[in-house]
């Protein structure tokens, strides 16, 4: 079996390739980037692993008047640098111990124990530069049925790392057969690990969750995993329901998946520090919450969020309603970003000063509001005079 891709032949992984192998040793593509070509689905990021190690990679990398960055130096990934293309390359490893935050490893001549050491099958693929695949583990039979299974025991492997239990999900809502269902097993393995996923760095979950809500349909993956216990456990108080009905929104008007909307639709208690949101993204997030809990009209969303995050706060307004999508939607969409608030400071500075200014814009602002907009300067000033 062999994959025909672009990056099989980009520069800064052919250099690297001859580099080490004409010094002697093994360099494969591996994971993401040998499973998405094998998919047909976009690649990601471009993976290598070598049987050489960090220190010689590097010197190997220097003699050739590389730039070499020691990335992860003691997990054995080093980047070198061609053409200014970054090429990250990984030494064999293979896990030693177990500590559930992250498997200790060491480093290892044989790809077999690179294989064993990785999550699922279809993730302990490789490729040589011709793109010859090479299949240690028969992750190609996974991948073809669209199967997401664990390298060996799921209970072993989830507790070197529990971070698997949130990958075995994306991988599903990524990759899965939606019609299949998930491995029983190793939703029990998943099952009987929930204190495992309290000890994870809230950015790694965050990474792994980005990526399974933004799947074309994760609908089936967060089912499951509100039903194995996985999804309270990293947000609590999350609601599953109104995802499946977000899917079927989106693909009626046609807007491509969206992580952020598809949170908004699960809800919960504190989202932004169990998945540890940039500050941008929990500001947005927030006000998307204020629009959806509180029901605001397309027009106020609009005004509120901007055409764009104001339609992704109205779908998911309509998921959890589990009504149709209003006809003028977006036309009360762009009414409300392109409105102004027709007072300044200017039109009332003759009455008020200092804090009650900002007051009375306040409540102004508050009264246009709640009639949806539609009142004009005029009537917003007069409402000062019935005060
Ligand atoms: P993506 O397309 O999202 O980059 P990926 O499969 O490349 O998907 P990465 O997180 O980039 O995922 O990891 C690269 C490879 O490293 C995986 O394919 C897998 O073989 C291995 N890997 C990553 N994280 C783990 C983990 N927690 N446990 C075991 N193996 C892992
Ligand atoms: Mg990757």
């Amino acid at each position: 079996m062999r994959i025909k891709a672009a990056w099989l032949k980009s520069s800064g992984p052919v250099a690297v390739s001859k580099m080490l192998q004409q010094a002697g040793y093994e360099i494969y593509f591996v994971g993401g980037c040998v499973r998405n070509s094998l998919l047909n689905v976009p690649v990601n990021d471009i993976d290598m692993s070598t049987d050489a190690l960090p220190d010689t990679v590097m010197t190997l990398a220097k003699e050739q008047g590389l730039r070499v960055i020691p990335t992860g130096v003691e997990h054995g990934t080093v980047t070198v640098v061609v053409e200014g293309d970054p090429v990250e390359v990984t030494t064999y490893r293979k896990d030693i111990e177990t500590d559930g935050r992250r498997a200790v490893v060491a480093f290892s001549k044989s790809i077999l124990d690179d294989a064993k050491r990785r999550d699922f099958t279809m993730n302990a693929l490789y490729a040589d530069l011709d793109g010859t695949i090479i299949d240690p583990l028969g992750g190609l039979d996974d991948l073809h049925a669209r199967r997401i299974r664990f390298i060996e025991n799921p209970t072993a492997r989830i507790r070197e790392d529990y971070l698997r239990i949130l990958r075995f999900f994306r991988f599903h809502a990524l990759y899965g057969d939606p019609d299949a269902g998930l491995d029983a097993e190793a939703l029990a393995a998943c099952a009987q690990n929930l204190d495992g996923i309290k000890t994870l760095s809230k950015e790694r979950i965050g990474h792994e969750m980005r990526k399974l809500l933004a799947a074309e349909n994760p609908a089936p993956s967060i089912a499951a995993m509100a039903q194995t216990g996985v999804l309270m456990r990293v947000i609590a108080g999350a609601n599953p329901t109104s995802i499946a009905p977000l899917v079927h929104l989106e693909n009626m008007v046609n807007v491509s998946p969206n992580w952020m909307r598809r949170l908004l639709a699960l809800g919960g208690e504190d989202i932004k520090g169990s998945l540890r949101l940039s500050k941008q993204e929990a500001k947005l997030l927030t006000a998307m919450q204020t629009v959806v809990i509180n029901a605001l009209p397309p027009i106020i969303a609009g005004y509120k969020l901007g055409r764009d995050a104001g339609f992704d706060a109205m779908l998911v307004l309509c998921a959890h309603m589990e009504t149709g999508i209003p006809e003028n939607l977006e036309q009360e969409l762009n009414l409300g970003a392109e409105a102004k608030f027709p007072i300044s400071s200017n039109d009332v500075s003759d009455r008020f000063k200092g804090a009650a200014l900002g007051n009375c814009l306040k409540k102004l602002k508050a009264a246009w509001i709640d009639a949806n907009l539609n009142l004009t300067k005029n009537q917003l000033l007069a409402m000062l005079d019935d005060d």
